[in-house]
């Protein structure tokens, strides 16, 4: 349980140093000046949180601005090489790390593959991997913490995979990372991570609420609420691949039947290619040994109208759980990514069609609909947050 601190001068000082250190770090070149007359707090106070700041090199000064009669105002810009993060991503036989400064520009990358033996101590061969590429690398900036995306469900207060199928992880322990390092290690699911990134440097940037839709291996989503990921009770908000959208239909890994992932992620365009292959469907997916997400992609792409209507009718399906988030949380905008996305428009198409249609349709204020501009690199940079957002937390409790 979280205990809050007393309403002490400490705590109120503590607070107004993350309010300055937050409006300096997210809007960039500010003076003093505006800084009051946004947070409403006395010049003296913020002056005295600056001198602070830039003692501890987390702020500097970088010239002045344009003045409005009187002396020039001195400009005050957040010092993002103060440290570097690691930002890690673990997937299916294969982890992927990189190094990044405060404001998630990333500077190296590395990657590697394990071996289902490796998978064992998976731990250890991740502290030794990363010690190797903080060495390589090493610049002299300290690294200030350590974030991990996973898939699955993850207890967060003890750095833990509860349980991940796609990782074949079983309370998979991530602690010894951060001990190792003596560094803060926060890990978090990636569709949390997704949305973090998004909202960090990304296309949720500019929205107060919106939800982000990671598709691929499985279904998942990111809630901001706020500007703030909603986490839920223990981080599991969004498992927006397990609502039921068809009861009574087949059985999901997780114990129930008719889950959405069932209907929208790649292992159902496989499911489905392979069944339409077996009943005799002259498809060009046929033409392809083993039949995988790729090569349904590549016959729709050849013209195969049976692979385009397969993605399609994927879209629709995805588009359907979409819909019941929206009218659950009515988000300002709808920002999609994942490695299943796959650059088709077929999908695309499938969703906007099912879209098209729901109950906020004639409101003024139209729902956004976007796709993710940050690449492969969007799970280290949301790992990246999750270590910002630790750092520069507001410090209400103990
Ligand atoms: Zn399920």
């Amino acid at each position: 349980m979280n205990v809050f601190r007393k309403g002490n001068k400490e705590l109120i000082k503590d607070l107004n140093r993350s309010i300055v250190i937050d409006l300096v770090r997210l809007q960039g070149n500010v003076s003093r000046t505006d800084i009051a007359k946004v947070t409403g707090l006395g010049l003296s106070t913020i002056t005295n949180i600056i001198e602070e700041l830039i003692k501890e090199n987390l702020v500097t000064e970088v010239g002045t601005g344009d003045s409005h009669g009187g002396r020039k105002p001195v400009l005050l810009k957040f010092n993002g090489d103060y440290g570097v993060i690691v930002g890690m991503k673990i997937e299916k036989q294969e982890v992927k790390m990189c190094l990044s400064n405060l404001e998630g520009n990333i500077l190296h990358k590395h990657q590697f593959s394990y071996t289902t033996k490796e998978a064992m101590q998976l731990t250890t061969v991740i502290i030794e991997q990363l010690e190797g590429f903080i060495k390589r690398n090493e610049s002299g900036s300290k690294v200030v913490g350590i974030g991990i995306a996973t898939p699955g469900l993850v207890d967060q207060e003890n750095n833990e995979v509860v349980y991940s199928p796609i990782l074949k992880m079983d309370h998979g322990d991530l602690k010894p990372i951060g001990r190792h390092f003596d560094v803060p290690l926060m890990i978090d699911n990636d569709a949390n991570v997704f949305a973090l990134a998004e909202k960090w440097i990304g296309a949720g940037r500019e929205y107060r609420n919106f939800i982000g839709v990671t598709v691929g291996a499985g279904v998942g989503a990111g809630i901001v609420i706020d500007h703030t990921l909603f986490r839920g009770d223990f981080g599991g908000a969004g498992e927006l691949g397990h609502i039921t959208i068809n009861q009574g239909d087949r059985l999901c890994y997780c114990g129930q039947r008719g889950c959405l992932e069932l209907y929208a992620s790649d292992p159902y365009l496989v499911h489905e290619a392979e069944r339409m292959v077996a009943i005799g469907v002259p498809t060009l997916i046929d033409s392809f040994h083993p039949i995988t997400p790729e090569s349904v992609v590549m016959a729709a792409q050849k013209g195969d109208q049976y692979a385009q209507e397969l993605l399609e009718k994927q879209g629709e399906n995805l588009a359907l759980g979409i819909k019941n988030m929206i009218h659950l949380f009515n988000p300002e905008a709808v920002i999609l990514g994942g490695e299943g996305l796959r650059e088709n428009d077929f999908l695309l198409k499938g969703m906007q069609k099912e879209l098209a249609v729901h109950f906020f349709i004639r409101h003024p204020r139209k729902l956004q609909f976007k796709t993710s501009q940050l690449g492969e690199d969007v799970w280290l940079i949301g790992a990246c947050a999750l270590v910002v957002s630790h750092l520069f937390k507001v410090p209400i409790y103990k």
